[in-house]
């Protein structure tokens, strides 16, 4: 599996002050996991232990099914795979997935799982990334992280303050919904009792907006999304999964011809002056250029519409007059506007807007037609929140956690 370094100068180094450091690389253990392969690194790996050519899309088949619908957690339970298979197969390989190294459940359901992931070095620290679920009435939503922290550091972020970057595999990414689903209960069953019908899945959408740029692992996202809508296995539809960007143009149109999920853009201002300031990516990605590849993003339409997201900074993009900017904007593109009141952290500069005006400011994006465009507050109590995915749970005062602004991921 090769994981993928990105983003550099000519010169081969992180531009600087853009992007933060190159990042650490991944070490597969000694025996990998068979989570997160697609099926044809499912048939290398079968060719390996010398599973006969006739026999490997069989077996594949029964894997990706024990694997990816009944959540199988050892090989010694898949009952019609060969005995001589499985224990090659054990001998090889596990299903593991990260290790849940900490499980929050909220008051609302929200829940919040910190998981931990092999470091490079040996004895080094383990490098953790967090994952959130989010139950509504109509769907549960996961969010999902692609980086340990992230290269960028868009200056109202978390995440972004954190030092240790290194990019995720495919696998690490499925392994996130494998663990969500193994703590919700939330595989098929073999048999379900009699007179159940097959219950609706409790994950039923995912966004990539945890921790990380999920464009700049670009390789390892697509992998994993794939793994995620395929239909015989976790089979959450590509419509069901949005992919948040902070604007890495030149991966917008892949990520519609090679992935074709939902999008949503970080777009936090309407001025390149002061994107360049929140976005530092802007720098390189002007507002232009980044709206142009939204215009041109494959499938649009008013049933498939660009999701812009917009964190509400008290008195530093939050006025009526970057409201109508906004609005004025965005004329043209199929979109929805997420407004994100600001999750504050320790040593932030900034304060989210006073409620009153993201009403105000909300209002005129309404009228402009645009649906309920803020977020619910979701899962404050464990500090679920966007942007507030930075590992070790810091230690809030009371204060702190009270202003506190865990939104839902989702519209
Ligand atoms: N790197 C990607 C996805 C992860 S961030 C991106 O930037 O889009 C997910 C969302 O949370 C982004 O819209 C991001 O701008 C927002 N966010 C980051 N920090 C935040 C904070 N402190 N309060 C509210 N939203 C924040
Ligand atoms: Fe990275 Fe997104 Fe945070 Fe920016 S907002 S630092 S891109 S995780």
């Amino acid at each position: 599996m090769s994981v993928s370094f990105q983003q550099q100068d000519h010169a081969g180094r992180p531009e600087a002050g853009i992007e933060k450091r190159p990042l650490e690389r991944y070490r597969a253990p000694a025996k990998p996991s068979l989570v997160g392969l697609s099926r044809a690194e499912l048939g290398e790996l079968l060719e390996g232990i010398g599973v006969p050519a006739a026999q490997r899309k069989m077996r594949i088949q029964q894997l990706w099914h024990w694997i990816y619908v009944r959540g199988a957690t050892d090989f010694a339970s898949m009952s019609n795979v060969s005995r001589q298979v499985r224990q090659e197969l054990g001998s090889c390989f596990t299903l593991a997935r990260p290790e849940v190294a900490a499980e929050q459940i909220s008051a609302d359901g929200t829940r919040k799982w910190l998981m931990r992931l092999p470091g490079e070095h040996t004895g080094e620290r383990p490098h953790e990334i967090e994952c959130v679920y989010i139950p509504e009435t109509d769907r549960g939503t996961l969010c999902l992280s692609s980086q340990v922290g992230c290269t960028l550091s868009c200056s109202f972020c978390h995440t972004g303050t954190q030092r240790l970057v290194r990019n995720l595999t495919a696998g690490e990414i499925v392994g996130q919904i494998m663990v969500a689903r193994d703590r919700l209960g939330d595989w098929h069953a073999a048999k379900p009792a009699q007179g159940e019908a097959e219950r609706a899945r409790l994950v039923s959408n995912i966004v990539m907006m945890g921790m990380g740029e999920p464009l700049y692992n670009f390789e390892a996202a697509r992998d994993a999304l794939h793994v995620a809508a395929d239909g015989e296995g976790i089979g959450i539809s590509k419509r069901r999964i949005t992919l948040s960007t902070s604007g890495v143009v030149p991966n917008i149109p892949r990520a519609g011809a090679e992935i074709g999920c939902m999008l949503a853009v970080s777009l936090h201002a309407v001025t390149d002056e002061l994107r360049n300031r929140l976005v530092p990516l802007n720098r390189k990605y002007p507002i232009k250029d980044l709206l142009g590849a939204c215009r041109a993003y494959p499938g649009l339409s008013n049933a498939r519409r660009i999701t812009f997201e917009y964190v509400m900074l008290k008195d530093v993009n939050d006025s009526l007059a970057d409201a109508k900017a906004l609005v004025r904007l965005l004329a043209g593109i199929p979109a929805k506007i997420n407004l994100i009141p600001f999750n504050p952290w320790p040593g932030t500069r900034y304060a989210c807007s006073d409620w009153e005006q993201i009403e105000k400011f909300s209002e005129i994006i309404f009228n402009a037609g645009y649906a309920s465009p803020v977020r619910t507050p979701r899962g404050r109590d464990i500090l679920a929140a966007c942007g507030q995915l930075k590992s070790a749970s810091e230690k809030l005062s009371a204060r702190e956690r009270l202003a506190l602004r865990a939104m839902a991921m989702t519209d």
